[in-house]
């Protein structure tokens, strides 16, 4: 999780102490402490919470992120997640404040279950109301914008969502740039469809399993 934490940073995905991931482990998921900027992270500080508690209770010796309700709301919806990953990455960001979702303007969609991603609505950060906006944006989908905040992205494992992150980033990034130019030519439904079942063979996943 330090390693995934770093490499986030490196590849500009995040700034300062925002952004958090947590990782399922049987019954319970880890997640990163609140407030701590990735690259002062150790291993030790890593929180350990029961996905089925409704509660704070952390085992650690710090405060978990403070949005341990999205992570675990996700992990507990989402069977086949093993992984989940926020940041304020810039272009994500930009479009998030925007509130514009990004349509599949490149195959790479594929790689995120649908054909857009959407813009889960706003509210403040760490609280259940975040979270319900969260976990329905992410219906079907990998990852989603979160409106005047940042953006999520969830895979099987953690090595797949952190590929994901600088994926997302990317796609908000080449929207952005298209949204300049008078904006880019959507893919269709069957399209993205298509190059899913590829992805298939290809070794990126485009489904849960
Ligand atoms: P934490 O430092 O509590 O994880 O919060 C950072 C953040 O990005 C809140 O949305
Ligand atoms: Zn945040």
């Amino acid at each position: 999780m330090v390693a995934a934490c770093q490499k986030l940073d490196a590849d500009g995905l995040n700034r300062g102490s925002s952004g958090n991931i947590s990782v399922r482990v049987g019954g319970d998921m880890l997640i990163t402490p609140s407030g701590v900027a990735y690259d002062a992270l150790t291993p030790d500080m890593m929180g350990r919470m029961e996905l089925s508690s409704d509660d704070e209770n952390c085992e650690g010796p710090m405060k978990p992120s403070s949005e341990w309700r999205f992570h675990r709301d996700l992990l507990r919806a989402r069977p086949n997640l093993g992984a989940v990953v926020h940041t304020h990455a810039p272009f994500c960001t930009i479009l998030a404040i925007a509130r514009r979702p990004i349509p599949a303007i490149h195959y790479m969609m594929a790689a995120f279950g649908g054909s857009d991603i959407r813009v889960a609505d706003y509210a403040t950060y760490g609280t259940a109301e975040l979270s319900a906006h969260v976990v329905k944006a992410m219906e079907g989908r990998k990852g989603c914008l979160l409106a005047n905040h940042g953006m999520i992205v969830a895979g099987p494992d953690l090595t797949r969502a952190v590929w994901l992150a600088g994926e997302l980033e990317a796609l908000a990034h080449q929207h952005y740039h298209t949204l300049a130019i008078g904006g880019g030519h959507v893919l269709s439904d069957d399209q993205i469809a298509d190059t899913a079942r590829s992805f298939e063979t290809y070794g990126v996943r485009s489904t849960d399993a």
